[in-house]
């Protein structure tokens, strides 16, 4: 039988696919051809089956599905650092705020964008999804350097440097939405910021347009115990039965953060059939509270991952989300066998997928998918014995040990360096953008 051709061949010590659950398999090969995975089978038969002029041998390396990262702000980035050790309304009104005031613009959002992609990759990131202002800026970016990306088109009641009020930030929104309506890699949706600081009215045009286009929708949700005493006090309701009032709960919606969460609110998740957004370092970081991941998993709600803007974690590595999401959720529940280590994988890979409604297509290594995948090497001292490569994934490396990614089959990640992305002109972008902050931060601290 004549070999068939196909355009990469990657063997690897360990193939994790993530489906079925727990598995790996040991020195095995994936073909690819046309940005799909043709076939993953034993590494002998597949030298026997395919040719390929690209070829891999990752002798030292664990495989798995590129990881996705459910939630962030991409381009605060540029922010990382600059806030630490406070609480989340302190952090936002006295910080955060004033200087995207300051400060968001096309440029900072294509510069932070760029910085995020960056580590995103070498960190083995390859899908992501966003919310924050000049989206049309950040599906640019994500365009750019091939990554794949759904991003979320903010609205809010307030003006800023991209949109004047919420009809503002909607007819924008849409005009994106529109643009991107074909794209392979890029998908826009809705992204009310938050149940304060939208009104009802755009909360049910944004239920009524995301229906007709049958868009996702993501929001900041029950983040902290404040915001659900001043949603009670004020009209009476908790934010979920708010949106649920407003009839926004559905498959479609990404409920990020859920740190405040009664047994109520949890069966309105689960008949709604509606997604969760864990991002457990922010949540640390801000003192916002700690959402109850092994109850909505027992309940069969779908929980992902995802880091938040690095001004709140400060980075944006999903193996070491992964790893914390794993340890709090045991010291939540005081069950050490709650979150084990593959299941925090799949909320990294698969069940990151399925809340952006893409796992027809990604979040796991199976033939038809998009050949969307990490390599992490595994070769040092530090790194021995190892027993069980996922455990070891999750409990004992972190994103710097990413060697290789594919998106698509496109190698954009090679020996932990980035294929196409100009590292020594962005690193030079970023040093200034930290110049200027940093002396603007320094005179208003002063003059306080
Ligand atoms: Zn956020």
């Amino acid at each position: 039988m004549p070999k068939q051709t196909v355009d990469s061949l990657i063997h690897a010590k360990w193939i994790i696919p993530v489906n079925p659950n727990n598995r790996v398999l040991l020195n095995h090969a994936i073909a690819i051809k046309q940005g799909l995975i043709l076939d993953i089978l034993d590494s002998t038969l597949a030298d026997k089956t395919y040719k390929s002029s690209k070829t891999y041998r990752l002798d030292s390396h664990a495989i798995i599905p590129g990881l996705i990262n459910a939630h962030g702000h991409a381009s605060m980035t540029l922010f990382r650092g600059l806030a630490d050790d406070l609480p989340l309304m302190s952090w936002l009104n006295n910080h955060i705020w004033p200087a995207e005031r300051r400060w968001v613009s096309d440029e900072f959002v294509a510069d932070g964008t760029e910085l995020a992609i960056a580590e995103m990759l070498l960190s083995g990131t390859t899908c992501f999804n966003d919310m924050y202002f000049y989206p049309n800026i950040t599906a640019k970016m994500a365009h750019k350097h091939k990554i794949r990306a759904q991003i979320m088109m903010p609205i809010l009641e307030f003006p800023s440097a991209w949109a004047d009020n919420a009809e503002e930030y909607i007819h924008k929104g849409l005009a994106l939405h529109d643009d991107y309506r074909n794209h392979d890699l890029i998908n826009i949706g809705f992204g009310p910021h938050a149940p304060y600081t939208v009104s009802d009215e755009s909360l049910e045009r944004i239920r009524v347009l995301a229906d007709e286009l049958d868009a996702v929708v993501h929001i900041h949700l029950h983040e902290t115990e404040q915001e659900i005493e001043e949603a009670l006090r004020q009209g009476g309701e908790r934010p979920l039965q708010r949106l649920d009032r407003i009839g926004l709960l559905s498959p479609r919606l990404q409920c990020v953060h859920m740190t405040q969460l009664n047994k109520e609110d949890i069966n309105l998740l689960q008949e709604n059939g509606c997604h969760v957004i864990h991002c457990p370092e922010s949540n640390l970081k801000l003192a916002s509270g700690f959402c109850p991941i092994a109850q909505l998993m027992d309940a069969g709600i779908n929980v992902a991952l995802g880091t938040d803007g690095a001004a709140s974690n400060n980075d944006l590595d999903m193996l070491g989300e992964a790893k914390t999401a794993a340890l709090l959720a045991k010291g939540v529940s005081r069950n050490a066998a709650s979150v084990p280590a593959h299941q925090a994988l799949r909320m990294a890979t698969i069940n990151g997928a399925k809340a952006l409604g893409l796992d027809a297509s990604i979040g796991s290594l199976e033939a038809n998918k998009s050949a969307d995948i990490t390599a992490i090497n595994l070769n040092q001292l530090i790194d021995q014995p190892i027993y069980d490569p996922i455990s070891h994934l999750i409990y004992s490396t972190c994103g710097q040990k990413v060697s290789h990614v594919w998106i698509k089959g496109k190698l954009l990640v090679e020996q932990g360096e980035l294929t196409s992305l100009d590292t020594k002109a962005l690193q030079y972008k970023v040093v200034e953008w930290r110049d200027k902050i940093r002396i603007a931060e320094n005179q208003q601290s002063m003059q306080f």
